[in-house]
């Protein structure tokens, strides 16, 4: 299992780690498999979207704060509920096809760190089979 280590410069963000899993599939020699990317956080998420058009990753950031504001009628006294719930909603992990040595990635996909409670200092799993 690799690990990579990053830090989050804001509050919610969605910080394109294709670069990162890719070169833990070079690296791992594995021509013909799978490679699961996991975060192991409660308030941070794992997402596959556009990585060509910014205003997509704009506009999930935007539609999640419409969905669970900042402030609102939360129990959790930590003040962090929004990006409990904004993470369960992403999910904490993503699984993609590797083919021919390569991430088997749509011509306009990325693959996506959601930073829902930063800036924070995050960590990154890649197991690649
Ligand atoms: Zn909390």
């Amino acid at each position: 299992m690799k690990t990579i280590s990053l830090h989050t410069g804001r509050k919610n963000a969605l910080i394109d780690i294709t670069s990162h899993v890719s070169q833990a599939v070079a690296e791992s020699g594995v021509r013909e498999g799978i490679a699961t990317v996991f975060v192991p956080h409660t308030t941070a998420g794992i997402t596959i979207n556009e990585n060509a058009d910014p205003d997509v990753k704009q506009d999930i950031l935007d539609h999640l704060e419409r969905l669970v504001p900042e402030t609102g009628d939360y129990a959790h006294d930590e003040g962090n509920s929004p990006g409990h719930i904004k993470a369960s909603m992403m999910g904490s992990s993503a699984t993609v096809i590797i083919s021919g040595g390569q991430l088997a990635l749509g011509t306009w996909q990325g693959i996506y760190l959601c930073e829902f409670d930063g800036p924070r200092n995050r960590k990154i799993f890649i197991e690649v089979r």
